[in-house]
C-alpha cells in the first residue's frame, strides 16, 4: 500500500516551534572574514592555473567563487539532527513514509567536483512523525558538504533513526559522479546508486515494496 501523509498536515504547519531549535534556518551568510580569505587563495589559485586575474572577466571572479563554495557547503552550519526534532510530532500512523525524488547537489570529497542525483527516503513512523519537508532539509544538510555517496547515505539514515526511533528507515541515492563524467575513467552517463535500510526494511517484502513505490511513477 502506496502511503503518503497527508493527514495532520494542516495541524503540523500551524505548530510552534520551539525557540532553541531554530538555529538551522537557512541563513545565506558570507562571514565576511572568511570570505576575504577564500577570496585571496582562489586568486592564488587562478594565478597558478596561468589566468590573468587582472581581466576583466576574472576581476570578481575569486569573490563569486568564495561565496559559491560557502553557500555550496552551507551543510556544515546545519545539524540534520535538530532539523528533525523541530518537527517531531506524536501520532499514531504505522504505514511507510516516502520522499522520493529530493534532489541531491553535492560534492565529491576526493576532487570537489559535484555529484548530483536523487534521494529517496522511507520511513515508518513508531509513534512520531516529521515534517515531511524536513527529511528534504536533513538531505540537503548532509549533501551541502564535502561528500562521498555512501557516507550521504547512511547519515541521513541515521539521522532519522536517531530522532524518530521509527520501526525502520530506508534511503536510496542514485547520482551521476561528474568526476568521473568529466575526468578520470570518463564514464559519461554511469550512475551510482547506493542503499540503507534499518529495521523493518530488512525484511525482503518491506524493501521490495519501498523499491517498487520509488521505481513507480505518480501519474
Ligand atoms: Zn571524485
Amino acid at each position: 500500500m502506496a502511503s503518503f501523509l497527508t493527514t495532520c498536515m494542516h495541524q503540523i504547519i500551524k505548530m510552534d516551534k520551539p525557540k532553541e531549535l531554530l538555529g538551522y534556518e537557512k541563513i545565506e551568510k558570507f562571514a565576511p572574514e572568511k570570505l576575504k580569505k577564500l577570496q585571496h587563495h582562489y586568486k592564488e589559485i587562478l594565478k597558478l592555473i596561468g589566468e590573468d586575474t587582472d581581466r576583466e572577466g576574472l576581476h570578481k571572479t575569486p569573490y563569486r567563487v568564495a561565496k559559491s563554495i560557502q553557500f555550496l557547503t552551507q551543510g556544515y552550519d546545519h545539524d540534520p539532527e535538530q532539523i528533525l526534532l523541530s518537527a517531531k510530532f506524536k501520532e499514531d500512523y504505522r504505514e511507510m513514509v516516502i520522499v522520493k525524488d529530493i534532489d541531491i547537489f553535492s560534492m565529491c570529497e576526493h576532487h570537489m567536483i559535484p555529484f548530483i542525483g536523487k534521494a529517496h527516503v522511507a520511513y515508518i513512523p513508531n509513534g512520531y512523525i516529521t515534517g515531511l519537508s524536513k527529511i528534504a532539509r536533513v538531505v540537503e544538510a548532509y549533501s551541502r558538504r564535502l561528500q562521498v555517496q555512501e557516507r550521504l547515505t547512511s547519515q541521513i539514515k541515521e539521522a532519522i533513526q536517531n530522532t524518530l526511533n521509527p520501526l525502520g528507515v530506508a534511503v536510496v541515492i542514485e547520482a551521476r559522479h561528474l568526476c568521473m563524467a568529466m575526468r578520470g575513467i570518463q564514464k559519461q552517463n554511469s550512475v551510482t546508486t547506493t542503499s540503507d535500510f534499518t529495521g523493518a526494511f530488512e525484511r525482503a517484502e518491506t524493501r521490495a515494496e519501498f523499491i517498487s513505490l520509488i521505481s513507480s511513477k505518480l501519474s
